[in-house]
């Protein structure tokens, strides 16, 4: 499981899922702030017994400084692939009171299942709101959570 929540600022692009979403804010962070790809990457390294991001993309290394979060997902695909897994299927939710998210799931998927190499079938992308409720509610912030579940690829 993975969780990820990044505070909502002025003068940056909102990126989810690898899609650039058109929006007066955008997410404060080190990388893209990818909130949903980050919280699928912690899902994954977790699941593979591995560490946080954080621990394989320092916030302060200037290689990651506005890096696209799908490239760090590449990466992350071959440590979970030198565990000896491959991802099965992933569910993915994103926790924002604005923008409407729903016209974006499926490109989403797309790029997430471009760079796991999995079907757009295997993942999920979904949406809400916190009902006005704490920094993801009244617009601060945007948070998501993330599931995955892993195989142990079969020796060739
Ligand atoms: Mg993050």
């Amino acid at each position: 499981m993975g969780f990820d929540i990044h505070r909502l600022a002025k003068g940056r692009p909102l990126f989810l899922g690898g899609e650039a979403i058109p929006y007066p804010l955008g997410l404060e962070g080190h990388s893209d702030a990818d909130v949903l790809v980050h919280a699928l990457m912690d899902a994954m390294l977790g699941a593979a017994g591995l560490r946080d991001i954080g621990h394989y993309f320092p916030p302060g290394d200037p290689r990651y400084c506005n890096i696209s979060s799908l490239e760090l997902l590449g990466e992350v695909k071959k440590l979970v692939a030198g565990k000896g897994y491959r991802l099965v299927n992933a569910d993915m939710v994103v926790i924002a009171e604005a923008p409407r998210l729903a016209p974006h799931v499926e490109k989403m998927k797309k790029n997430i299942a471009r760079i796991l190499e999995v079907s757009e079938g295997a993942l999920a992308v979904k949406a809400t709101t916190a009902e006005g409720l704490g920094p993801c509610g009244c617009g601060e912030a945007i948070a998501a959570q993330a599931v995955v579940l892993l195989q142990a690829r079969s020796p060739e």
